[in-house]
């Protein structure tokens, strides 16, 4: 059934972004969007999504930096059985570089092009892969400083409209056992270094009591039945303010 994920404990700092682990974002929520129109008029089932890894390290208030993408551009990745190990190259590249002193955080990234509203939560195996796959705690001891890992999930908005497209980071806390959600969000210009917020958004969501189903407010008023509602945050991987 899949997590919505301001559902999640909130965490308030900062996630703060390159231009370029931004541009990065845009890169592969538009590649998923362009795959889907691409597939969605062929006899493939399913559309593409790409996937990537971040690398960063905590600033002295503890918000999160992420200055760098992974090397190859357009990982391509199955939900579910999204690896690291399915991607040779990106897990040597991951590995020497959670031995390097200048990176504490790492966030693996993945896609998911919009067929139905849920396409926009994380899957029960995206959640479950954050919890027990993606941690390198056991080598912190050897390192000598904490692996911090995060997930990413881009989606692509129903409208197919880039700027109504989201992303959520999330973490998994094992001392609590909680999953959290990053709402705070925001795109650091290179020459200036002024942080840029993304937009957040509260939207309705609604689920069929018949069948599970989720709906946003324009799909529900074409549905019949029986609703529960409740609202949902995201944030656009959008930025008004920020140029070049
Ligand atoms: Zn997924």
């Amino acid at each position: 059934m899949g997590f919505e994920q301001s559902s999640f404990e909130h965490d308030k700092r900062k996630v703060i972004l390159s231009e370029e682990v931004f541009a990065r974002l845009q890169g592969l929520i538009n590649a998923t969007a362009f795959n889907k129109q691409l597939t969605d008029g062929s006899r493939i089932k399913n559309g593409y999504e790409y996937g990537g890894v971040l690398y960063g390290t905590l600033d002295e208030e503890g918000n999160i930096n992420f200055t760098v993408a992974n090397d190859k551009a357009d990982y391509q990745v199955i939900d579910g059985a999204f690896s690291l190990q399915s991607g040779k190259e990106m897990m040597k590249e991951l590995l020497m570089n959670i031995k390097n002193s200048k990176f504490n955080c790492f966030a693996h990234v993945h896609t998911h092009p919009y067929s139905v509203e849920a396409n926009r939560f994380l899957s029960d195996a995206d959640v479950e892969y954050y919890k027990t796959t993606f941690d390198f705690s056991g080598v912190e001891s050897s390192l000598e400083k904490k692996v911090n890992t995060f997930g990413c999930l881009l989606t692509q908005s129903s409208s197919n409209e880039p700027q109504s497209d989201d992303v959520s980071f999330v973490y998994f806390n094992k001392e609590d056992g909680k999953m959290y959600y990053l709402p705070n969000n925001f795109v650091k210009s290179r020459s200036t270094g002024t942080l840029y917020p993304l937009k957040k958004v509260r939207e309705k969501l609604y689920r069929r009591n018949e069948d599970g189903r989720l709906f946003n407010e324009k799909q529900y008023r074409q549905q019949s039945g029986t609703f529960g509602v409740r609202e949902v945050e995201r944030t656009l991987l959008d930025t008004d303010e920020f140029e070049k």
